[in-house]
């Protein structure tokens, strides 16, 4: 199992307590609860990191647990998806994969034996009508105490039990249609916390179910489910997002009606990250729409769309340690994942050289028909990643940035009459641009090299101020390169005027492709999934779009580093 977070968070401190005095007999049992309704995201990393980590910290288990109690919005294409993903996140449940829907018999029983002891009734309220007799619990002044507004009973409230009997089998039989009866727990209908008013348990949804398929046509609802199940797998601390706070009575409700074992539910604040949509229902609608290619588009907040785009499992890892776990909501800064993307690539990813934008360089002086090779380290942080050779010959390609006709104060890279380093190969100078007739741009820099300087040093220690990267024009392969910005234009794309979608907040530049690039030829025939820093550009991975004919390069992250400039500062 991968490594995962062992610092003491405050979960870690619940659950040291609850070892001390012996609870739960001392052992760790937890679990990670996806709906099949959609593909992880990284908020969900976190949740897999806190549960599968403490799991790991405490030498217990944690279960891998579908929860498809709703069968209209999940698909076996989810359940395979996030099976893939929490393996290649670095976490193994063993032989303990559960779904919900293994356990819709034995649920079935207990929501008889709630009717047997008289805790619960069949309905023949509609939604709507069941939530206006709920009632808003709105806080009210009564006298000096402030006390919520009660809701109503049901008219069918009071039922016998074997009339509810009666009904919920007619109800798991068919005779009714969708929606005409509900199963409720009797709660307390002035309760203040209105998810104790006589919460739903069962709902008639003639809906085929992905696993089950059409044996039923009553399904549970999540509350009603979700304690049940930890209960029935001996899950010790059910970790859950703080919106299900409110939800913890009746939890425990449930549990303490059936008299079964109850785990201790604990809340945690989810992860927001700036410029980035962390809900499964907002990215389900950004791949219906088209809006973007697909749950592992690279610039999807998705683990798949994360792996595609080059991220690496350490990293995801590294940066779910690095936010730590607390009771508090908050916003992480989305150059922070970046930045834990940054420092793992940084250490294991080759170096080569590709050239995005290329403007073609001649060196007038070079002979013509010769090439020799220059010897690179692969990477200067690991000697132990060897060496290649890069071919050089008469005509180059330099990026299009790196040269400027007129430069401005500040500009050192190449310019007419400037001399520059190209990296590990000769210092070279620059006598004129040829420009394209039909744009008036530079398409062409015929330029001097200085045998002497071979290797990138000049012997008799003159300076130049930059050192560029460059390929050699008929040894250099083609390929695209895909360019990723924020999928959103706003920090908080959630930041709307009245009515607006947060669709409005979609950044029109978030996908730059690139055709024509040239890079090294020893990257030829790079398989899906092999990364690359491309010097001076960034960290760059081979997506799987590409072929033996035409490789497709992602784009994960840029060098620079705004996340640890600021910490510097
Ligand atoms: P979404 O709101 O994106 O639809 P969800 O909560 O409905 O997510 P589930 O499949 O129910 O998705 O989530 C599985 C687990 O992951 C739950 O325990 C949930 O609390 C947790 N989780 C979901 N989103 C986040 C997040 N942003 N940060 C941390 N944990 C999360
Ligand atoms: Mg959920």
């Amino acid at each position: 199992m991968a490594d995962a977070t062992t610092h003491v968070d405050f979960i870690r401190a619940i659950i040291n307590e609850d070892n001390k005095s012996g609870k739960h007999g001392g052992r760790v049992h937890t679990r990670f609860p996806p709906e099949p309704n959609g593909y992880l995201h990284i908020g969900h990393a976190k949740s897999i990191c806190l549960n599968f980590g403490i799991a790991q910290d405490y030498g217990g288990k944690c279960n891998l647990r579908f929860d498809d109690t709703n069968p209209s919005k999940e698909d076996q294409e989810y359940v395979d998806s996030i099976i893939e993903d929490v393996r290649w996140l670095g976490f193994d449940w063993a032989d303990r994969m559960y779904f919900a829907s293994d356990y819709f018999e034995k649920i079935h029983d207990y929501a008889v034996q709630l009717i047997e002891k008289g805790k619960a009734y069949v309905d023949d309220l509609t939604a709507e009508q069941i939530s206006s007799y709920r009632g808003t619990g709105e806080q009210i002044k009564q006298g000096d105490k402030i006390v919520s507004l009660p809701g109503r009973d049901s008219p069918h409230r009071n039922r016998s039990v074997a009339e509810n009997l009666d009904l919920f089998k007619r109800m798991r039989a068919g005779e009714f249609p969708d929606g005409s009866k509900t199963l409720r727990a009797k709660g307390d209908m002035a309760h203040p916390n209105i998810y104790m008013r006589d919460p739903v348990m069962y709902r008639i949804m003639r809906a085929e179910h992905h696993r089950t398929g059409n044996t039923w046509c009553i399904y549970p609802t999540y509350d009603w489910t979700h304690g049940l199940c930890d209960s029935i797998e001996g899950i010790t601390h059910s970790i859950c997002t703080l919106e299900f706070e409110i939800h913890r009575p009746l939890y425990d409700w449930f549990l303490i009606a059936l008299g079964v074992y109850r785990p201790q539910q604990i809340e945690f604040a989810r992860l927001n990250l700036t410029y980035t949509v962390l809900s499964k229902r907002y990215l389900l609608e950004l791949v219906t729409a088209g809006l973007v290619r697909g749950w592992d588009d690279p610039r999807m907040p998705t683990i798949s769309g994360l792996r595609r785009r080059g991220f690496t499992p350490e990293a995801m890892r590294a940066f779910c340690k690095l936010i730590g776990v607390s009771k508090t909501e908050s916003t992480v800064d989305v150059q922070l994942l970046e930045h834990c993307v940054r420092e793992d690539l940084n250490k294991r990813c080759p170096r080569a050289m590709g050239v995005i934008r290329p403007l073609k360089v001649v060196l007038e002086n070079y002979p013509e028909g010769q090439t020799e090779e220059f010897e690179a380290a692969n990477n200067p942080e690991d000697p132990a990643a060897g060496t290649r050779k890069l071919p050089f010959s008469r005509e180059l390609y330099i990026e299009q940035d790196d040269f400027m006709e007129n430069p401005p104060k500040g500009f050192f890279r190449l310019a007419p009459g400037r001399e520059v380093r190209l990296r590990a190969a000769y210092f070279i100078k620059c006598r004129e641009a040829l420009k394209d007739p039909a744009t008036g741009r530079p398409c062409e820099l015929r330029c001097t090299y200085d045998p002497a300087t071979r290797g990138g040093d000049a012997p008799d220690k003159r300076k130049v101020k930059a050192t560029l990267h460059w390929v050699s024009a008929a040894h250099s392969i083609p390929a695209e390169v895909r360019l990723y910005d924020y999928l959103f234009s706003k920090a908080n794309p959630y930041d709307l005027p009245a009515g607006g979608s947060y669709k409005d907040n979609l950044n029109p530049k978030s996908l730059e492709v690139l055709t024509g690039c040239r890079l090294e030829p020893s990257l030829k025939g790079a398989a899906p999934g092999t990364r690359y820093q491309f010097e001076r550009l960034g960290y760059f991975c081979v997506d799987k779009d590409s072929s033996a004919e035409r490789l497709v390069f992602n784009r994960t992250v840029t060098l620079k580093d705004p996340w640890a400039k600021a910490q510097k500062k």
